[in-house]
């Protein structure tokens, strides 16, 4: 991968996309620093990491505008180390996390903004809240929580070809994430952003209503875990 492949991919991953109002992450993921710059320097401000010891070594070596998102499971002691700079974390799922971001955010006198990740996938392993687990951090706890700011919602479908399945998954979430904006007004849950779709379902999520999608092998190529 060159970054004339790479400015190529972005291109592609928009076309065809033109008509929806959306925030695409880079996910760059396993990917060199030269890459994410290449993608930098075209004008892509938004990244996206999953494991805290690959972003911070990004984050310390590049731009200090681009917007870092944690996207991937987060452990408790982990947060202290991006809770200084991190622009959205995706993935909170669980109380005690979310907990542990609003103690954070107060220590670094910054609100932290966040994402409740939902588990809408047929698979066992992906993590995420259930719909009544969501609902009782927003009736219950939010209010207590001042330094963390839920800005929506996050999901991942089933990994599946039938893209029936898929659809009906985010679907549902997006049911679930208006009616949320219904119920609940509290200063620190503005319901703003629906976090759905990756390279395999991306064009999918938009169709149901997802307004941030999280793209990584079709911008950087496959990942290799090797
Ligand atoms: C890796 C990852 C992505 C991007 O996956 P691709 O299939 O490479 O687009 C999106 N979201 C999350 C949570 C991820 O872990």
């Amino acid at each position: 991968m060159n970054s004339e492949q790479l400015v190529e991919n972005l291109k592609k991953v928009k076309k065809g996309i033109e008509d929806f109002d959306y925030t695409l992450i880079a996910v760059s993921k396993t990917k060199p620093l030269e890459l994410v710059k290449a993608a930098y320097d075209a004008g892509q401000l938004d990244f996206g990491e999953n494991k805290v010891q690959d972003l911070l070594p990004k984050y310390e070596a590049l731009p200090k505008d681009i917007h870092w998102h944690f996207i991937g499971h987060l452990q408790r002691n982990k947060v202290k180390a991006i809770a200084p700079f991190v622009h959205l974390i995706h993935s909170v799922d669980s109380l005690r996390l979310l907990k542990e971001v609003n103690k954070q955010g107060e220590k670094n006198d910054r609100v932290v903004n966040c994402l409740l990740q939902i588990h809408i996938a047929k698979e066992e392993s992906k993590f995420g809240l259930d719909f009544q687990e969501c609902r009782d951090i927003l009736i219950n706890h939010l209010k207590e929580l001042p330094f963390v700011n839920i800005k929506g919602l996050m999901g991942m479908a089933t990994n599946t070809e039938n893209s029936e399945i898929v659809r009906e998954e985010f679907r549902s979430l997006k049911l679930f994430f208006d009616s949320c904006k219904k119920e609940f007004s509290l200063p620190n849950f503005e319901a703003e952003i629906l976090s759905l779709g990756m390279s395999q379902d991306y064009k999918i999520a938009l169709e149901e209503g997802s307004n941030m999608i999280r793209v990584g092998s079709l911008i950087f190529g496959a990942r290799n875990y090797a």
